[in-house]
């Protein structure tokens, strides 16, 4: 099994590059965010909860988020693999992570963390806000208060995976197909 971690920063381009590795290597995309909001649009408990939080640009509680991630993972007992985007998060997501990888045999290869500045995150989520119609990149406070909580709870697993020799930081500027090819010259390593 090969189960990787696609970090980064909110607008580093995780999920669009996550949609095209998937089918490259074959293995099964979850990312919290697209279920988290597949939850609001279905008006489930989960999302309910889940969108105080969003709409605030603050993460959801740990072990809400753990639970439904586990959720995710056991729905796909065929799985070759997982690319997990947008988790974890923090340092206790990232220990529920390494359990679970344990309970089913398996680990987490490493960490591949897309690398881009701030202002360039702040002018992509801007401008992906017109097209998405994401509540959470419309507004320029709420892209700052995700960029914010990145930086309090997330950014620190960079020396957790790095301590374990699993972090991999990858340059995430330039066009898609130039960024795909970085990331797959580390995929293909792990
Ligand atoms: P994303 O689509 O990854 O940018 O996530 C959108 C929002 O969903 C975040 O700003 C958080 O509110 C929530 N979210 C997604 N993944 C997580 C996570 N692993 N832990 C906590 N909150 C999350």
């Amino acid at each position: 099994m090969k189960n990787i971690v696609l970090f980064g920063p909110p607008g580093a381009g995780k999920g669009t590059q996550a949609e095209i590795l998937k089918e490259k290597y074959q293995l099964v995309h979850i990312s919290t965010g697209d279920v988290f909001r597949y939850n609001i649009k279905n008006a489930t408990e989960l999302g309910n909860l889940a969108k105080s939080y969003m709409d605030k640009g603050h993460l959801v509680p740990d072990e809400v988020t753990i639970n439904m991630l586990k959720a995710e993972v056991e729905k796909r007992p065929e799985a070759n693999g997982f690319i997990f985007d947008g988790f974890p998060r923090t340092e206790a997501q990232a220990e529920a992570l390494s359990d679970l990888m344990e309970e089913k045999g398996t680990q987490i290869n490493g960490m591949v963390a897309l690398e881009v500045a701030d202002e360039i995150l702040v002018g992509r989520l801007l401008e992906r806000g017109k097209l998405s119609g994401r509540a959470d990149d419309a507004n320029e406070a709420v892209i700052r208060e995700r960029i914010a909580e990145y930086y309090r709870k997330t950014d620190i697993l960079k020396s957790y995976y790095q301590k374990q020799d699993h972090y991999h930081g990858v340059d995430g500027v330039g066009s898609i197909e130039e960024i795909t090819q970085r990331l797959c010259e580390v995929f293909d390593r792990l």
